[in-house]
């Protein structure tokens, strides 16, 4: 009887021995696939952009940046952007100049510097926004990554990728990310800058004019001031 006992906790021990075997097999299996997963990160796609120049991504909306209106004032293209520059409040960030869209023939809003028919559809081909630049990589660097701002571009994934073409789109996509700060940073500067684009503006159109015209508008502009002077009067004795 006590060999029958001896003999069934010895059965007893072996299957508790050999559950625990399992149990360890299935934690080295577990811990084994843990760490493929890690040795084999996933594997990221690799960025191969070539734009066909579809145009999608001039009905888009962007910022244009304090360094885009400084090279513009150097390179005489101020002249040209101006008109179509605008002030838009974004919330909840804030403000951003961009430019104002204008209805192309199809009823869509587009770029106004877009000529679809033309060989370089983007009418400031030679010194385009930033922002039209780096697209459509864009740079975040907290996290020192890139990332795709639009999947839908067409170029996506289309020709083939240099080394050196990619060096240039991630350093195009860096100063994108750079400029976006430091604009934000400067609106009062280009607030300075509007100012004295108007100025130089109004001294051109002054010395443009005949010593008549000139005349007339210095009457005009005397009057203006003495208009608003004698409201003044009348509102203090109004208010007396
Ligand atoms: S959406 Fe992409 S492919 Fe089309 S014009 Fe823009 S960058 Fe080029
Ligand atoms: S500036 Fe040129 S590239 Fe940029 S949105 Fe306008 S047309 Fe397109």
């Amino acid at each position: 009887m006590a060999q029958e006992k001896d003999s069934k906790n010895i059965n007893e021990d072996k299957q508790e021995e050999k559950t625990e075997k399992k149990e360890e097999t299935v934690e080295k299996e577990s811990e084994k696939k843990e760490e493929t997963s890690e040795e084999k990160p996933k594997k990221r796609k690799k960025f191969v952009f070539e734009c066909t120049e579809c145009g999608a991504c001039c009905k888009r909306s962007f910022p244009i940046y304090y360094e885009d209106l400084k090279r513009w004032n150097l390179d005489q293209t101020f002249p040209r952007v101006f008109p179509h520059l605008q002030i838009e409040l974004i919330p909840p960030a804030g403000f951003q100049i961009s430019f104002k869209k204008v209805k192309n023939d199809a009823g869509e809003e587009v770029c106004p510097f877009y000529t679809p028919n033309s060989n370089n559809r983007c009418g400031l081909f030679f010194s385009k926004p930033i922002s039209c630049i780096a697209f459509p990589l864009g740079y975040d660097k907290s996290t020192n990554r890139y990332y795709i701002i639009d999947k839908s571009c067409e170029g996506l994934g289309k020709g083939t990728m240099t080394r050196e073409y990619l060096r240039q789109m991630r350093e195009n996509s860096q100063l994108d990310y750079e400029c976006r700060i430091r604009t934000s940073n400067t609106l009062p500067i280009l607030q300075i800058l509007f100012m004295q684009f108007f100025n130089q503006q109004s001294q051109e159109v002054m010395e443009s004019l005949s010593p008549e015209d000139r005349e007339q508008l210095e009457k005009i502009l005397a009057k203006s001031k003495g208009g608003d002077k004698d409201v003044a009067q009348n509102e203090t004795k109004e208010d007396k």
